[in-house]
C-alpha cells in the first residue's frame, strides 16, 4: 500500500536529520555484519587496525577501506557473501560491461527492500495501478528485468514482461495492450522509434505517458528527442547490480538530478585518483555503501561512475533525499586524447542536437604514431542525404566544428547512411577502442 497519493513510502520525505540518524545506525550495523561474517573484511579491517566499534559518527566512514570491482571478481562467485547459501533466495550477475561479471545475491529481506526502492522510483514518476508497464529489458541474469517487474507489480500496474528483442512485436504489444509506461535502455528506445516509423506508425500514437530509461549514460538532448518522438516524459533511472540493481537513484517530476535513497545507501563522491572525499558540487567517482543489504554487504564500493552531489536546495517534489547529477560517464569509459579527457556522453550531447544527425553513432579510437585519434561515425537522416558531395562535406565540417567546441579537440568525422551502424537492445556499445590492436 502506498504511503500517500504522492509517495510510496514515508521515508521519502523524512527530515534530513532523521535520514542521517538512520544512516549512522545502519552504517554501524552493516560494518559489524561485514566484519563478523566476511573473512575478507575482517582481514582488511585488521590490516588497517580498525574495528567496527570505531564507527561512532557518520564521518568515521572515511576510516573504512574501499571495496572495488576487482575485489568482487577475485572472490567470485560467493566469497564476499555474509550469509550461508540457505539464506539466499536469488542471485543475479552484472552485465559484464567491464570484464568478468560479478555475482550478487539477495536474502528474502533484501528482495523486499529492493522491490520497495524500485517501487518508490516508479511511483515517483507517476506509475499507478491503472498503468500498463512494458518491461523491455533482459529478464535473465541482468537485474533490470526482475527488479522493475516486481516493483511495478507491487504498485498494481499491469506488467507486460516482454523482455528484449523482436521490436516489431514489442510495438504491436504496446498498441494491443494499451501500454502507458515503458522501461528500457535509452538506446533501445531510440531504436523502437526508428522501427515504429518504418512500420509507418507515429510513435506518438502509441499512447505512452512515462519512459523509464537507464543502465547506460544518455544526454539531455536524447531526452528531448525521446520526449518529442513519443510524447512522453522521460526519466533517468540509475542503479547497479552491486547495489541490488535499479532503484538506487531516479529522477522525479523536476527532471533535474536523481534522488538517491540515502536511508539505504550511504553516498560519497571521491577523487578517483586519490580516493579523497569531495564536497558538494565536486565531480568525482560515486562511492556507495549499501546500508541494509544482508547477503552482500559492500563497504565503500567504488562504482566507477562519475557524478556529483547537487546543491542542497529542497526539491519541489517534497522528497528530502539528496540528488546526484546524471552520470557523466564511467571512469573506464573516459578517453584521454592528447591530454584531454573525453566522455562518450559529451559526444552524444553534441550529436543529438544536430538536426541532420540520426539516432546512431560510433566512436572509434585508434593510435596514429604516438597520438590517439578519435573518429566519430555518424548516421545521417535519410531526408538530408542529398547525394550532393558538397552538401555532405559541409555537414561533415559542421559536425566536426560542433565537436571541437564542446570537446576542445579535433576529431575525424565520417558520415554514413542510415542503417549502417549496429543497433542495441540492451546497453549500447558505442566505443570501439582499437588502440591495443596492431
Ligand atoms: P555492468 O557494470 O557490468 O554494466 P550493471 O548491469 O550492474 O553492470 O550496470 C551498472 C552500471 O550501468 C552502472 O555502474 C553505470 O555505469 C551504468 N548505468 C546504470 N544506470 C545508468 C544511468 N542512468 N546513467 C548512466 N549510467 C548508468
Ligand atoms: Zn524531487
Amino acid at each position: 500500500m502506498p504511503y500517500s497519493d504522492k509517495y510510496w513510502q514515508k521515508e521519502e520525505i523524512m527530515p534530513r536529520r532523521e535520514i542521517e540518524e538512520i544512516q549512522l545506525k545502519r552504517l554501524r550495523w552493516v560494518v559489524r555484519h561485514a566484519y563478523d561474517n566476511v573473512p575478507f573484511y575482517r582481514k582488511k579491517f585488521r590490516e588497517l587496525g580498525i574495528h567496527p566499534d570505531d564507527i561512532r559518527r557518520r564521518e568515521d566512514i572515511r576510516k573504512l577501506p574501499f571495496t572495488t570491482k576487482e575485489d568482487l571478481r577475485e572472490n567470485y562467485p560467493f566469497g564476499l557473501f555474509a550469509v550461508p547459501k540457505e539464506k539466499l533466495v536469488r542471485i543475479h550477475t552484472s552485465s559484464g560491461s567491464s570484464g568478468k561479471p560479478k555475482v550478487v545475491g539477495y536474502t528474502a529481506r533484501d528482495l523486499e527492500n529492493w522491490i520497495n526502492l524500485c517501487a518508490r522510483c516508479l511511483y515517483m514518476v507517476g506509475l499507478r495501478s491503472r498503468d500498463v508497464f512494458q518491461n523491455m529489458v533482459s529478464y535473465t541474469m541482468f537485474t533490470g528485468g526482475l527488479g522493475m517487474h516486481y516493483a511495478a507489480e507491487r504498485i498494481g500496474a499491469m506488467v507486460v514482461p516482454s523482455g528484449t528483442g523482436n521490436t516489431e512485436r514489442q510495438i504491436q504489444f504496446m498498441l494491443d495492450f494499451g501500454t502507458t509506461a515503458i522501461h528500457c535502455t535509452p538506446s533501445y528506445a531510440l531504436h523502437i522509434k526508428e522501427v515504429a516509423e518504418g512500420m509507418e506508425i507515429d510513435p506518438k500514437e502509441i499512447g505512452l505517458r512515462i519512459g523509464c530509461f537507464g543502465a547506460e549514460p544518455w544526454s539531455e538532448a536524447t531526452r528531448k528527442k525521446l520526449e518529442d518522438a513519443f510524447d512522453l516524459k522521460a526519466f533517468d533511472s540509475y542503479g547497479l547490480s552491486e547495489m541490488n540493481g535499479p532503484g538506487v537513484a531516479f529522477e522525479c517530476e523536476e527532471q533535474n538530478g536523481l534522488h538517491i535513497w540515502a536511508d539505504h545507501y550511504f553516498i560519497e563522491v571521491v577523487d578517483p585518483e586519490t580516493g579523497e572525499q569531495l564536497g558538494e558540487g565536486e565531480k568525482g567517482e560515486l562511492v556507495l555503501t549499501p546500508l541494509t543489504k544482508e547477503a552482500l554487504p559492500l563497504i565503500r564500493y567504488r562504482t566507477g561512475d562519475i557524478t556529483f552531489v547537487m546543491d542542497e536546495e529542497k526539491c519541489s517534489c517534497g522528497r528530502t533525499h539528496p540528488k546526484i547529477h546524471r552520470i557523466i560517464g564511467r571512469c573506464d569509459d573516459m578517453i584521454i586524447v592528447r591530454g584531454i579527457n573525453v566522455f562518450p556522453s559529451q559526444i552524444e550531447h553534441v550529436l543529438m542536437q544536430i538536426p541532420e544527425v540520426g539516432d546512431n553513432y560510433q566512436v572509434v579510437i585508434t593510435k596514429k604514431g604516438a597520438l590517439d585519434e578519435i573518429t566519430v561515425r555518424v548516421e545521417v537522416k535519410d531526408e538530408f542525404f542529398t547525394g550532393e558531395l558538397a552538401d555532405m562535406e559541409r555537414l561533415r565540417r559542421k559536425i566536426q566544428e560542433e565537436l571541437r567546441k564542446e570537446l576542445g579537440l579535433r576529431t575525424n568525422v565520417e558520415l554514413v547512411e542510415k542503417g549502417t551502424l549496429e543497433r542495441f537492445e540492451g546497453k549500447a556499445k558505442r566505443i570501439l577502442d582499437l588502440r591495443g590492436e596492431v
